[in-house]
């Protein structure tokens, strides 16, 4: 008999009843898809989309893309500014002027007592480009503190700082079109399949087209890891031991590219005599890999006509994060594949906008990759905003991960909070809890009034959230594209840049200060500021980057005059000699010493802990944790255990333990696979008061970017399975 012949039911999808599709761009991860947002008769957002014609995604959408729709109306969201006087009343509604009129007295009076940069303000890598200028512009020009920073410093920080410290400038060099020529891609602790399932999709596509080794170093046995023709289950935090090794065969075998380092770099004598420390057999007993494997994987990708490497948290998240990304860019420096079709380094960046931040907000500086330590660039900045460049501080303050220390010590009293979560993103949450009762005033400005945070806030501004205003994201591969408004924001809420505007009124600075109020007007103020930088994005407007489905930077007035077509702008950086940003035009090759300063496990706590993220949620689940289809995969948190050392200990799989660390404790329930390795334990970091009660997140030197990914735990059975797991979910509720 024929299975069910005649009476197979065909796949139905439901009707919606879409009367009308927007097109905007996803407002999750830094893939960038192009999206359509399906509204019903009665405006309701009911269905998503991928764009076919878009080249980033090309009708595609992962998990979290395809139920966004679902985040405008979810739970929690917050429809009026709340305020109390301290933080053990409960909240009262207020109105705008109120809120407003309150804050901007609060700051005014931290700085008159305790100085300007008394103050701090944190924002994200989730606004729209033109609110991070605009945010930018009021911090630096009007209410004048120096602590100034993004929560990109806890992913993208590293990455920034690696780029600048070869290239002379931030800036990914490459882009996805690379899969389609390289002859061989390095992963360096990137799980695509789960972090950006649709770049994994162009990549693996390119690889069904065209076969190409794909090498992964992740100490995890990842999706990607699992597709990878090699995997190298590094020793975590000692990749660039690994890239020294590497670079120790490619020189010592002749297979380094002599015409591209003399005509594109300096620093090799200095290179070359740090990596003769390193020869594959010493090299080995620090990083984990045995010696042939090494020499292996160097000549593969040395040996080919062009490669490219990849990376995201795996390398950032360390020590030596800002080394490991010199690393990867000596190595490609080294081998000639920087700037040519598949020969790239190019960072996977992790939120919707961290690009957008890095170019635009003048967190690290003044907009348009400028700096505070050039009087000519504060003098430009200046006389364009219309203040006294003196009002400029002369270098960079710090960054989020040294201002919530200088909480601590009594330097910084007040903080503005906008669209992030320390209490769940920040190591060590016990810390993160003391830290934040000592603030004088705390605002928090979010589309969630249920964010952890709100917990220590003085001030809650409800903002709305990705669609429901205007404006542009940049990508991971410097593609500019636009954010339509879709819906309303709910109740009295306001977009980041409306509130933005309103602060700076309450300054005498706000008033000289010109701050438009339509997105497409700010977006002019940065096309004419780009002209000539190296993110020149002067031949762009909002309706020709739509036109385009995104256009990547840099795309400049005289090529859309020459009308260049289609305007695709630039997709490579550093293609000819002599373009690379220091003042000779050549990148550096810098030799990185490794030294070993992580926590490592001992007797005491003997295994390591990992941390990191899941296909269905995002970051501190503030939105992912609402939309039903996301939650229901993963809805509580869990941690890798090898099931041999789980045999060892006693413990069964679903059964829940305490895991331990020199900061704290968290509960959570075991989850036996192979993925890890006997001596290493994973658990997300998506989860409220979880991973990060254990984390210690030692800084990095150059990029001040937390070590998130190593540190050292110990795990304890508990009896009463019903208490633990009544623990555990208490925890997570605040
Ligand atoms: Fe959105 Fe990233 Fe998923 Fe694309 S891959 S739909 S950008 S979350």
């Amino acid at each position: 008999m024929l299975f069910g012949r005649g009476k197979k039911k065909t796949i139905q999808i439901a009707d919606k009843k879409v009367v009308n599709w927007t097109y905007t761009t996803c407002g999750y991860c830094s893939t960038g898809c192009s999206i359509e947002v399906g509204t019903n008769a009665e405006g309701k957002t009911v269905a998503s989309r991928g764009v076919g014609g878009a080249d980033v995604n090309r009708g595609k959408l992962c998990v979290k893309g395809i139920f966004e729709h679902e985040i405008f109306d979810a739970e929690g969201r917050g429809d009026q500014p709340l305020i109390r006087d301290n933080i053990h009343q409960g909240y009262e509604t207020t109105g705008w002027d109120d809120a407003l009129d309150t804050m901007g007295e609060k700051i005014r009076q931290i700085q008159q007592k305790y100085g300007r940069d008394a103050f701090a303000i944190v924002s994200t890598g989730q606004l729209l480009t033109e609110e991070f200028y605009t945010l930018g512009k009021l911090t630096r020009a009007v209410i004048g503190t120096n602590n100034y920073d993004g929560n990109t410093t806890l992913c993208m920080a590293s990455a920034v700082s690696g780029y600048k410290r070869s290239f002379g400038s931030d800036g990914p060099p490459g882009n996805y079109e690379d899969f389609e020529h390289t002859e061989c891609l390095m992963a360096w602790g990137s799980n695509l399949p789960e972090q950006h399932p649709v770049i994994y999709w162009r990549l693996q596509e390119a690889r069904e087209k065209r076969d190409f080794p794909l090498i992964v170093v992740d100490p995890r046995v990842t999706m990607l890891a699992q597709n990878a023709d090699i995997h190298l289950a590094i020793t975590p935090g000692t990749d660039v031991v690994l890239q020294n090794a590497m670079m120790y065969v490619i020189l010592d075998e002749n297979l380094e590219d002599r015409d591209y380092i003399e005509a594109n770099c300096v620093g090799f004598e200095q290179l070359e005599q740090e990596v003769q420390k390193y020869d594959p057999a010493s090299a080995s007993k620090i990083c984990g890999i045995d010696e042939d494997t090494i020499r292996n994987v160097a000549r593969i990708y040395a040996k080919a006509g062009s490669a490219m490497s990849i990376w995201t948290m795996g390398i950032n998240q360390s020590t030596h994060g800002s080394d490991g990304v010199v690393g990867i860019n000596n190595l490609n420096l080294v081998t000639g594949n920087i700037g040519k079709e598949g020969g790239t380094s190019l960072s996977i960046t992790g939120q919707c906008n961290a690009m957008g931040t890095r170019e635009w907000s003048s967190c690290s500086g003044l907009p348009g990759y400028r700096v505070l330590e050039k009087p000519e660039e504060r003098q430009e900045i200046a006389e364009f905003w219309g203040v006294d460049p003196e009002f400029f501080p002369k270098s960079r303050g710090l960054t989020e991960t040294d201002i919530f220390p200088a909480i601590e010590t009594g330097q910084i009293k007040g903080l503005w909070l906008i669209a992030t979560n320390p209490m769940t993103s920040m190591a060590n949450t016990e810390r993160m809890r003391k830290i934040m009762e000592k603030l004088e005033f705390l605002v928090v400005q979010d589309s969630y009034a249920d964010v952890e945070t709100t917990q220590y806030a003085h001030l809650f501004l409800p903002a709305a959230t990705w669609a429901e205003k205007e404006g542009t994201f940049t990508n991971t591969e410097r593609r500019v594209n636009i954010v339509r408004q879709v819906t309303d924001a709910p109740g009295d809420s306001k977009s980041d840049l409306w509130i933005f505007n309103q602060v700076a009124k309450r300054f005498e600075n706000g008033k000289k200060v010109k701050f438009p109020e339509a997105p497409a007007d700010v977006f002019e103020e940065m096309r004419v500021l780009s002209k000539g930088r190296l993110v020149d994005i002067s031949g762009m407007d909002h309706d020709k980057i739509e036109e385009n489905r995104g256009i990547q930077w840099p795309y400049t007035q005289e090529q859309a005059e020459k009308g260049e077509q289609p305007p695709q702008g630039g997709k490579r950086l550093y293609t000819e000699p002599g373009t690379f940003r220091y003042a000779d035009g050549r990148a550096k090759l810098i030799p990185l010493p490794f030294i070993d300063n992580n926590e490592v496990p001992d007797e005491q706590f003997p295994l390591w802990l990992n941390s990191g993220r899941l296909v269905e949620h995002f970051h501190t689940r503030t939105k992912t944790g609402k939309v039903g289809n996301n939650n229901k995969y993963s809805p509580i948190p869990f941690m890798e255990l090898n099931p041999d050392a789980a045999i060892e200990m006693g413990i069964s799989q679903g059964e829940y333990v305490r895991c331990v660390s020199r900061r704290g404790d968290a509960v959570v329930m075991a989850m036996l696979t192979q993925r890890v390795p006997k001596n290493m334990v994973f658990i997300p970091f998506h989860y409220h008061d979880c991973v990060n009660r254990l984390t210690l997140g030692l800084l990095d030197p150059h990029s001040r970017q937390p070590a998130f990914k190593q540190s050292a735990v110990r795990i304890e059975t508990l009896e009463n399975q019903e208490e633990a797991a009544q623990l555990s979910m208490e925890r997570r509720a605040f």
